[in-house]
C-alpha cells in the first residue's frame, strides 16, 4: 500500500518483500510510478500551504501522538524490521528505540527554532532574520535502518513546518508502512506526509524533476547520491546527502587492546557490518598486531550467526545475493593479494535459503585490495599494519569517503592529534559507538552534505529570510 493525500491506495503492481534469512516472501506490496508520485507531490504542495502556518504547538501535538503510537507497537516493529532486514532482534529493538527518540528529540527541538534581530546600520531600520520551512521535501531512505532513517528525516521536516513525500528502499518497505499507519492514526492532516513505493528510477526522476519539491534528503550509496544531486541541479534543490563510508579503526600499541577488540565487535559485526559507519579497515600498529588479531579471532569465533529472530543471534544474514557476491569477491581478491583468512571467509552451511556469511577476519591486508577501496557492507574485518603515525594518517584518510573513523590510544596528545588530522565527519576516540541523538551525524568528502540529529537536523529543513524594515 502507498499513502497519498491521507489515503491508502492499493495497485495491481506488486513488489515481493522477502525475508533475507529464509528468502521467503513476507508480503506483496503495492507499487506506484510517475503518475502517483506526481499526485503525492501535489498533495504535499497543497498541504504545505496550511502546514507551514500551523503553530509549533499544533505540530508537536501530532508528533507526540505518533511517538506514543510507535511506542505501543515497538515490539511488533522490531520483529518486522528483523523479518524484512534480517538484523538480530536486539539490534532491531535498538533501532525502534532510536527511531522514536528522533521523534521525541524534534518534538523539543521544534520549540527552539529562533530567528535573529541584527544590529542595524541605519537608525531608522530594523533588520530581521526569519527561519522558515524550506517547503515540500522528498526523502529517500535505505534498507539498512528501515525505520530510524525515516523518522530521522520526517520528524525534523514536519516539526519545521515542511511536508514530505517519502520513498523507502524496495527491500524494506514494511517498516515504512507501519510508521505511516501511525501518522494516519495520529490524525496528521492529509498531504503532510506521503508514502510512495516502487521503481527507484521512476519515482526518483519524478521527485528530482519537480520544481515543487524544494528539498531532497537522501540516505544511501554515494553513487546514487551523486546521480540524485545531478538530477536536482536543474531545479536548484536544497539537498542533504547521507552517503557511504569507509571507516578506519585505528589501534596504537599503547591502547587498551581488550577494549579495542570489544569495540570492533560492535562496530564491525553488528547489523552484519551493514552500517554506513561500520569499521571497514582496521589499522593496528605493528607491535600490537599479533595480540589484537588473536584476541579478535577468539571473540569472533564465538559469534552466533543465524536468523535474527533467535534471541541468541549476534550476526544475521546479508540483505541479498548481490551483497553476498560483492563481499565474496572482496574476500577472494584479498586472498589473491596475500591476505590470510584466519576466521570465516565463506557462506555458512545454513540451508535456510538465506544469505549468511561467516564472520571473517583477514590478516595481512594491504591498500591494493578491493576491500581497502570499496565499502564492504558485510561482516568482514581486514587487519592492516602500520609503523608510524605519519604513515597511518596518510593511509587512514580515504580519497573519497569521510563518514566515520575510530582511534584507540592511551596517549591523550596523540588522541588530540588524531582528532585534528583524521578527515571524518564523526570520530570515536577510544569509543566505538560515538553516535547519539543530540550529535550531528554526517560525512565529509563524498560521504555527504549536511547533518542529521540534534539541533543540526532541523536546520536542514529551514531557510533564512532576511528582512530589512525602514
Ligand atoms: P542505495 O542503493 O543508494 O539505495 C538507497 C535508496 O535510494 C533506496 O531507497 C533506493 O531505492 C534508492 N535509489 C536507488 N537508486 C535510485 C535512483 N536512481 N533514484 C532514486 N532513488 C534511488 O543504497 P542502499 O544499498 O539501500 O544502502 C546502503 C548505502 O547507504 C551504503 O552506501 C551506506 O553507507 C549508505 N548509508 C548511509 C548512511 C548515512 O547516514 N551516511 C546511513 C545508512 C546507509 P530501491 O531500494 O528501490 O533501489
Amino acid at each position: 500500500m502507498v499513502y497519498i493525500n491521507g489515503e491508502w491506495i492499493e495497485t495491481n503492481d506488486k513488489l515481493e518483500v522477502k525475508n533475507p534469512a529464509t528468502n521467503e516472501i513476507i508480503q506483496n506490496v503495492s507499487t506506484v510510478g510517475e503518475q502517483e508520485t506526481a499526485k503525492a507531490i501535489e498533495s504535499a504542495k497543497n498541504a504545505y500551504k496550511y502546514w507551514k502556518k500551523t503553530t509549533v504547538d499544533d505540530r508537536i501535538k501530532y508528533l507526540k501522538k505518533v511517538s506514543s503510537l510507535l511506542n505501543d507497537i515497538s515490539e511488533d516493529l522490531a520483529v518486522l524490521i528483523t523479518k524484512e532486514n534480517g538484523k538480530p532482534i536486539t539490534d532491531a529493538r535498538m533501532e525502534v528505540k532510536d527511531g522514536i527518540d528522533f521523534i521525541d528529540w524534534y518534538i523539543e527541538e521544534a520549540r527552539r527554532v529562533y530567528g535573529d534581530v541584527l544590529p542595524a546600520s541605519h537608525e531608522e531600520k530594523q533588520l530581521l532574520v526569519l527561519e522558515e520551512p524550506v517547503g515540500v521535501c522528498a526523502a529517500i531512505t535505505p534498507w539498512n535502518f528501515p525505520l530510524s532513517m525515516i523518522t530521522r528525516k520526517i520528524a525534523p521536516a514536519i516539526a519545521a513546518g515542511c511536508t514530505v513525500v517519502l520513498k523507502p528502499a524496495s527491500a524494506t518497505p514494511l517498516s515504512a508502512i507501519k510508521v505511516f499507519e501511525c501518522f494516519h492514526e495520529a490524525g496528521l492532516p492529509k498531504g503532510v506526509v506521503n508514502l510512495v513505493i516502487g521503481s527507484a528510477n521512476k519515482i526518483g526522476k519524478t521527485l528530482t524533476g519537480s520544481k515543487d519539491v524544494r528539498k531532497l534528503t537522501f540516505t544511501g550509496s554515494t553513487v546514487v547520491g551523486r546521480q540524485l544531486m545531478r538530477d536536482s541541479a536543474e531545479t536548484v534543490k536544497n539537498v542533504s546527502m547521507e552517503l557511504g563510508g569507509h571507516a578506519p579503526y585505528i589501534i596504537f600499541a599503547d591502547a587498551d587492546i581488550d577494549s579495542a577488540v570489544e569495540g570492533v565487535l560492535g562496530s564491525k559485526f553488528s547489523n552484519s557490518g551493514q552500517t554506513c559507519i561500520s569499521t571497514n579497515r582496521i589499522f593496528v600498529e605493528e607491535s600490537a598486531t599479533k595480540e589484537f588479531s588473536q584476541k579478535l579471532t577468539q571473540k569472533v569465533k564465538q559469534l552466533t550467526v543465524g536468523d535474527g529472530l533467535n534471541e541468541e543471534t549476534n550476526v544475521g544474514p546479508l540483505i541479498d545475493q548481490n551483497s553476498m557476491s560483492k563481499i565474496l569477491n572482496q574476500i577472494e581478491d584479498a586472498e589473491q593479494k596475500e591476505g590470510k583468512i584466519v576466521s570465516g571467509g565463506k557462506k555458512t552451511e545454513e540451508d535456510s535459503g538465506g544469505y549468511f556469511l561467516e564472520p571473517t577476519i583477514i590478516e595481512n591486508a594491504n591498500d591494493q585490495m578491493l576491500i581497502a577501496q570499496e565499502e564492504t557492507f558485510g561482516p568482514v574485518a581486514p587487519i592492516f599494519t602500520f609503523k608510524t603515525e605519519e604513515e597511518l594518517v596518510e593511509r587512514a584518510n580515504h580519497d573519497h569517503y569521510g563518514l566515520a573513523g575510530y582511534c584507540y590510544t592511551s596517549d591523550l596528545s596523540r588522541g588530540l592529534r588524531m582528532m585534528n588530522q583524521l578527515e571524518y565527519g564523526i570520530l570515536g576516540i577510544n569509543d566505538s559507538s560515538p553516535t547519539v541523538i543530540q550529535a550531528p551525524f554526517g560525512g565529509v568528502k563524498e560521504s555527504g552534505i549536511g547533518s542529521e540529529g540534534g539541533k543540526y537536523g532541523i536546520e536542514e529543513y529551514l531557510i533564512e529570510k532576511f528582512v530589512s524594515i525602514q
